[in-house]
């Protein structure tokens, strides 16, 4: 059975830039999908911000096993319900794949609980990537390092929690460096965020990215996973211990299911 992904795009710079428009006539989105459904056992759809429910409701999420994320410039118009739910589905065992200006995501902030800040800037400089994880299944089939000839600079500082592991670590013509491949777990779900990915330049047609998206969505797909019921936090009363059990001490909570007074 293949996984089944999800591409979401904000679909705002595609829509109000010709530059933008010109380089991905189907949106980030549609390229992205294209790759993905290109690679091999990757059913992947798409959903944009203007879509009912940002194209997310809880169906449509329940059956998702991956879902990547592109966001810019309209993180603030998603509606904070859908970033929760989406942040559920992640703890349940949806994997989340976050590129490029998805950094300051409110979903990737939610799930990272830092500022996701960062240095930058717009000068089409080339870009290396070095593979620092080779046996990492996200870096599977690729070179030990490959070049963008032309992308967005992003900086260290990068205000994220320490990663599980870090797979990719660019540099920029201009010298910074940068961790540009990240793995975290959240809950039962796999995140891993990737760096590449402007708007203005076809790094979304580039062969390695799409390797590497297609590699980290058979990464983050987590088949065992998909509790129900992930923020359940029920109370044990003294009677329903496996060992038995004598209450003492001050009590502040009465038994029950949400036996606080
Ligand atoms: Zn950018």
């Amino acid at each position: 059975m293949s996984i089944n992904a999800v591409v979401w795009n904000e679909n705002v710079h595609e829509t109000h830039n010709k530059i933008v428009g010109d380089l991905y006539p189907k949106g980030i989105h549609g390229a992205i999908a294209g790759a993905l459904n290109a690679a091999g056992g990757i059913s992947a759809t798409t959903a944009t911000l203007q879509d009912d429910e940002h194209g997310l409701p809880a169906e449509r999420l329940a059956k998702t096993d991956v879902l990547l994320w592109w966001g810019h410039a309209a993180h603030g118009d998603v509606e904070d319900a859908v970033v929760e739910r989406v942040a559920e589905a992640v703890w349940a065992g949806m994997g989340l794949i976050v590129l490029h200006s998805g950094h300051f995501s409110k979903i990737f902030k939610r799930l990272m609980g830092t500022p996701c800040n960062l240095t930058w800037r717009e000068a089409g400089e080339r870009e290396r990537l070095w593979v620092t994880s080779r046996n990492h299944p996200i870096t599977a089939g690729l070179p030990d390092h490959f070049e963008l000839e032309n992308e967005e600079m992003y900086g260290e500082p990068f205000g994220i929690p320490e990663p599980l592991e870090t797979v990719f670590i660019s540099w920029f013509q201009g010298g910074e460096v940068f961790r540009s491949g990240a793995t975290w777990r959240r809950g039962a779900g796999n995140v891993f965020y990737f760096r590449p990915g402007h708007e203005t330049y076809p790094t979304y047609f580039d062969a390695n990215v799409q390797q590497v998206l297609a590699n980290a969505v058979r990464w983050a797909h987590n088949p065992a996973a998909r509790i129900t019921d992930v923020t359940d936090a029920p109370n044990i009363p003294v009677e329903r211990a496996c060992e038995p059990i004598t209450a003492r001490g001050a009590k502040l909570h009465t038994d029950g299911e949400d036996g606080f007074r």
